[in-house]
């Protein structure tokens, strides 16, 4: 099934502007790279959707859903610190191991992500999509876009030179274009595939250095990876010294494996259980982009789930569909997620297996992008933790081991496995947005969000239809009983202003699902009518019935 036309992720980003989801951090200022605030329903919306993963992963986990040992998830709540021992990123690896191989461009200073390169190149370059036209498209069947020889060296002449000046199609571009065409012409049984191409456009010696990666920004030929620090560095003291510098965390993950023993000495928790935890998390990502989805500060949810070696793998794979069932029942449709399973030679050298919860986003159609990586970390982090701190953190289970005559059993320690769904809430919440983000222009109001009423940041608006005649005395009734109930849960909105149209026009471009309205008739019978906001459609119900319809309809 071919993927359908993405979304505009312009248009999304306007409607989160102008509606008061999203904005740039610091916009006054100009904004800084990487950064995001949630405005007023922005907040409701990712506080709505950080309580459902709190609701249905640890105060019930998985709906009640039995796991593979017959019995029901058991999960606990944990809130760590940001700043933690320096010595726990040496231990969790991420002091040595969280850089990222980057490549530094020597004609515009620009930095790129080794691994994300082709990615970034592909979706934000400015030259390659200009360059890119001048091929006819690849025929059915072929990833092979045809070459124009004489297009593309009008286009090194011309609009090459303001946008690539480094690159060396246009710096050279009769010697260049000759490499790619020797290319094309001596081997047509395998002809170069689009990355190919790119790599020639970037050659100019291609006998003496190989085919070069150009830099996304100017053309020049990227230098060679080399590793770049991911962690946020401050001081914790009044003096900048070396003996106070900390880090702010990249993960919530390592404050979990800090108090496995703490948390299973102070409550009744017995393996298998799980850990959560969710908060702020900080990346120095060298490419921030795509809105929200690369920041440098985000939050995550994330679930360490320990258990006994022999049973990881069934853990592993429940954890994995649960994600992916949970991911649908808050809104994302089925044909938008993939769960990805990771290839061998994409694991980290401590996972047994990794999944990744992937989510057709507008930037990434027809491809997917992370919204959660489900891993099997084996016993790694509690391994390295024993091995640093010296303090002994394995597991002594009373219910294995050999049978005692007294029925009871002799015991078995061990150092437990882990399975960690670690969720992405600023992506979730993105990918919420992008999958609520509708436009129909036959409706008063083509723009609207179709947001699950679970996430929605106004649960209800209750209008009504004129300010006068005792419907506003019975909207401000109702309004507080629903507030009483549902007040909790989001927004209830009232408003009195403006025609009827334009008031369901603006609770429709902020997901709200449902608008009850006081009209003449309420006057004579008591019922009001209900709006459906993704089809328009109404009803009447008593206004004593307003309760039980959000009731069943909310699903709270
Ligand atoms: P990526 O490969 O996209 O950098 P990752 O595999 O490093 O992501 P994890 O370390 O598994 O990500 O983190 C768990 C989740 O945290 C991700 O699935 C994602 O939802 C979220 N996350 C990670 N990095 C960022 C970021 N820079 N901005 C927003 N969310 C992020």
């Amino acid at each position: 099934m071919t993927a359908p036309a993405p979304k505009s992720m312009d248009a999304i980003m306007a409607l989160c502007k102008r509606r008061g989801f999203v904005f740039q951090a610091s916009d006054i200022y100009g904004g800084i790279n990487g950064f995001w605030d949630y405005g007023p329903l922005g907040a409701q919306l990712k506080k709505n959707l950080r309580d459902a993963w709190w609701q249905d992963m640890i105060m019930n986990p998985c709906w009640g859903r039995k796991g593979p040992n017959g019995q029901r998830v058991q999960c606990v709540p944990l809130e760590t610190c940001i700043i933690q021992h320096p010595k726990v990123w040496e231990a969790s690896g991420h002091l040595a191991g969280f850089a990222d191989p980057m490549r530094k461009c020597p004609g515009c200073g620009h930095f790129v992500r080794a691994d994300q390169l082709w990615d970034v190149l592909v979706s934000t370059s400015e030259w390659f999509s200009s360059m890119i036209q001048e091929f006819e498209p690849a025929p059915a069947g072929t990833q092979t876009p045809v070459l124009d020889s004489q297009r593309l060296l009008k286009w090194a002449r011309g609009k090459g030179k303001r946008l690539a000046p480094n690159l060396a199609l246009v710096k050279n571009p009769e010697v260049t274009l000759a490499w790619l065409v020797t290319r094309v012409n001596g081997q047509p049984e395998a002809p170069p595939d689009v990355i190919e191409i790119v790599r020639h456009v970037a050659t100019e010696q291609l006998n003496a250095t190989g085919l070069q990666d150009p830099c996304p920004r100017c053309g020049a030929v990227l230098g060679t990876p080399a590793p770049f620090k991911l962690m946020f560095e401050t001081f914790a003291g009044l003096t900048h010294t070396d003996d106070n510098r900390v880090y702010l965390r990249p993960e919530t993950a390592q404050g979990v494996f800090l108090h496995f023993k703490n948390v299973v000495d102070s409550s009744r928790v017995k393996i298998p259980f799980g850990i959560g935890n969710s908060g702020r998390s900080f990346r120095n990502e060298i490419t921030p982009r795509n809105f929200t989805f690369r920041s440098r500060e985000f939050e995550q949810a994330e679930l360490e789930f320990f258990c006994h070696p022999d049973e990881s793998k069934d853990w592993y794979a429940f954890w994995r569909d649960f994600r992916m069932d949970w991911w649908k029942s808050i809104g994302l449709a089925g044909e938008n997620l993939i769960l990805r399973e990771h290839a061998q030679d994409e694991l980290s050298h401590y996972s047994v297996g990794t999944s990744d919860v992937e989510y057709r986003f507008p930037f990434t159609s027809p491809g997917f992008g992370e919204l959660e990586g489900i891993a099997h970390r084996g016993n790694y982090d509690l391994t390295q933790h024993q091995t640093h701190s010296k303090v002994k953190l394995d597991y002594f289970d009373t219910t294995r081991g050999e049978l005692l005559p007294n029925g009871g059993r002799k015991g078995e320690r061990y150092m437990p496995h882990c399975i960690e769904p670690a969720a992405g809430l600023d992506r979730g919440a993105l990918a919420l947005i992008c999958e609520a983000y509708t436009r129909d222009d036959t409706r008063p109001s083509p723009e609207f969000l179709k947001l699950h009423p679970r996430v929605a940041p106004i649960k209800a608006a209750i209008f009504p239809l004129m300010d006068k005649d005792g419907m506003p005395e019975i909207a401000d009734k109702l309004t507080d009983d629903v507030f009483a109930k549902f007040g909790r849960y989001g927004f209830i909105e009232t408003d009195a202003k403006q025609s009827i149209g334009k008031r369901y026009a603006r609770m429709d471009e902020a997901g709200c699902p449902f608008c009850f309205t006081i009209d003449g008739d309420t006057l004579k019978d008591q019922t009001v009518t209900v709006r459906d906001r993704d089809t328009g459609q109404q009803q009447r119900i008593g206004v004593d019935k307003v309760c039980g319809f959000l009731t069943e309809k909310l699903g709270l």
